[in-house]
């Protein structure tokens, strides 16, 4: 009894400190925990090849064979703007589908007045050239925040409480050329989302900078891919579900950004080193490159210009390829959309109640234990082939972690109704159930142990044998009921005056045995004979309200005076019993 009260109140204090834990750390760490194994469901797709780059987009990369040539040829970096127009007017020769400048070309760096007219003069002349701004928050007193024009903000009407697109909020940016603002509206933020650990797994799709939306670069260069440059206003569903187009709808997640489905590590993109791009201008070759069609982006690869990010499928990835699998997964569609909170729930729910069944109906725990954790595998399998084939992130750490914490409480409650169980098959299987004394064949066995353990010990064993006088014709005056009550009562009067350690049993009919360990046999004689006048001069309730007194009588034999075994014991007991029949009742002998 004491026993079950402590397993209950562990397991109380257990859930107590869960929950309570539960809002500081318990939370991040699942969180943590889930966004691990997003990293390796991404990483065995990206190795098994499950997503394919499209050959629609085209990386020309500033890499560090490019970073050293530039160096070379043009001096210290940045490259001169006019570099960039000549590059660009190259390709748009070649009809692009667009360009993107995952680059920014900043106003307080380097300025070359004619350089930059000329790479602005390419934004005025083609509206399929993007460029990149970033925006960050800056002290005020160290310059002022731009104003950005109308031109670039969007509107958003959001109408899912889940989704906040004021998670990432700007006050200050670094400001690129005046001119570009005059000249296009080809401008998106480069701003990224990290998780708590440093990883990019999301991309904003909107930025608040001043209380106005802006997009982010990638979002621009998808819609204009998709034939939608000109949409401004962007509404989610109730559900949480953003519809492009006809084809294409994205799920942004509660911070308002956009899970990326990666096609591979660094380099996955066909990419193409800005110095032989820049070769084929110098030369005028217009037969290596085939830009016909392409998203062209242009960014950062090398090393030492530091656009590196950590991504799920690679420690080092440059900032443009980040970038490229953003539009790719637009256009595409096939961003990641994690499933509502209540698909989690109800899986978490059948996992539980599949892992206390299984622990339930299943009697060995190695058994069960193997089946529930090939259960959880082919769980883990199928959250695996639903985001390979579906796109979809349903959830692993807490539906797993609860599933695994009722696998605990119910191995605990089985094994408390097991030895409740056990406990109630032991007191049936050794206790009589009329007198609750102990039952004739616990009297033998008792009888064995205790002889061996005071020959052993050489100690003293005294043996009571108890028989109720003219009980038949009890019986027959006031019924069996009556007597039955009666037996109850001598039972429970002659435990309640024998110490805990003597063993009362009841050894046949109306027949009642004590074991008196360590007790001699002028000890057990005086025992007897207060027991003899107690039951005579108590009076027993009879059914029906009646009232009646029986008297007993009772036989004593005492180890090595009347025998060495058990029987002998038992034999010697029950002839002294006769003789106090014989001589009277109501007595001991
Ligand atoms: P005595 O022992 O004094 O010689 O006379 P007695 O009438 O008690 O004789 P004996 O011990 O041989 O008889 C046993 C009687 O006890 C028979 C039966 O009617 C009664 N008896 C035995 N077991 C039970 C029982 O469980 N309930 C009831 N009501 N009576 C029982
Ligand atoms: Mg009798
Ligand atoms: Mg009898």
């Amino acid at each position: 009894m004491l026993k079950k009260i402590l397993y209950t109140a562990w397991i109380l204090i257990l859930l107590v400190v869960c929950f309570s834990l539960r809002n500081v750390t318990y939370d991040s760490f699942i969180r943590s925990m889930e966004d691990r194994t997003f990293d390796i469901r991404q990483t065995v797709m990206t190795n098994s090849k499950v997503n394919k780059p499209s050959d629609d987009i085209v990386i020309v990369a500033i890499d560090d064979a490019s970073y050293e040539y530039i160096l070379d040829k043009y001096g210290e970096w940045p490259l001169p703007r006019d570099i960039y127009a000549k590059t660009a007017k190259y390709i748009e020769s070649q009809n692009p589908r667009s360009i993107a400048f995952d680059l920014m070309f900043v106003k307080s760096i380097k300025s070359d007045t004619k350089a930059d007219s000329e790479l602005v003069n390419i934004f005025k002349k083609y509206d399929n050239v993007y460029t990149a701004m970033n925006l960050d928050n800056q002290p005020q007193d160290l310059r002022i925040p731009a104003v950005l024009p109308e031109s670039l903000a969007v509107n958003i009407n959001n109408n899912s409480s889940n989704i906040n697109f004021d998670y990432l909020e700007y006050y200050n940016c670094r400001t690129i050329l005046d001119e570009f603002f005059k000249v296009t509206s080809n401008i998106g933020m480069i701003n990224v989302l990290r998780g708590d650990d440093g990883v990019l797994r999301k991309m904003p799709l909107f930025l608040k900078y001043h209380d106005r939306y802006y997009p982010q670069l990638g979002l621009k260069v998808a819609l204009d891919y998709l034939g939608l440059k000109d949409k401004k206003d962007f509404t989610t569903s109730k559900t949480g579900e953003m519809v492009l187009s006809e084809e294409v709808k994205i799920y942004p997640d509660t911070d308002g950004g956009v899970i990326l489905n990666w096609y591979g590590p660094a380099g996955t993109f066909k990419n193409i080193p800005l110095y032989k791009v820049l070769k084929a201008v110098e030369t005028g070759d217009t037969k290596s490159f085939d830009f016909k069609n392409k998203i062209v982006y242009f960014g950062a690869t090398a090393s030492s210009l530091f656009d590196i990010k950590t991504v799920p499928v690679d420690k080092v990835y440059p900032g443009v390829e980040v970038q490229a699998t953003f539009v790719n997964n637009i256009i595409d569609g096939s961003l990641i959309h994690k499933v509502p909170l209540y698909v989690n729930f109800a899986v978490a729910i059948l996992l539980v109640l599949l892992t206390a069944a299984v622990v339930m109906s299943v009697s060995s725990l190695p058994f069960a234990s193997a089946v529930l954790a090939t259960v959880y595998f082919v769980y883990i399998i199928i959250t695996y082939y639903l985001m390979r084939f579906c796109n979809l992130w349903v959830e692993i750490v807490s539906p797993l972690s609860l599933a695994f914490g009722a696998f605990v409480v119910t191995v605990i409650i089985k094994y408390l109704i097991k030895s409740r169980d056990f406990d109630r098959q032991y007191k049936l299987a050794t206790t009589d159930g009329l007198t609750e004394l102990y039952n004739h064949r616990y009297f033998q066995e008792q009888m064995q142990t205790a002889v061996a353990h005071a020959l052993r010990y050489e100690t003293a064993l005294s043996l009571i044998i108890i028989d109720i006088d003219f009980f038949k014709k009890f019986n027959d005056s006031f019924g069996h009921q009556s007597g039955d009550a009666v037996l109850r009562q001598v039972a429970f009067e002659l435990k309640r005056n024998v110490r805990a350690s003597d063993i009362v049993c009841r050894y046949g009919g109306e027949e009642i045995s004590i074991i008196l360990p360590n007790t001699a046999n002028e000890e057990a004689l005086v025992i007897a004979n207060k027991l003899c006048t107690l039951i005579g001069t108590k009076k027993f309730k009879l059914s029906g309200g009646r009232e009646s007194n029986v008297t007993i009588s009772l036989g004593v034999s005492t180890l090595g005076e009347d025998g060495k075994t058990s029987s002998e014991l038992i034999e010697s007991a029950d002839k002294r019993l006769y003789n106090a029949k014989e001589n009277g009742r109501n007595r001991v002998n």
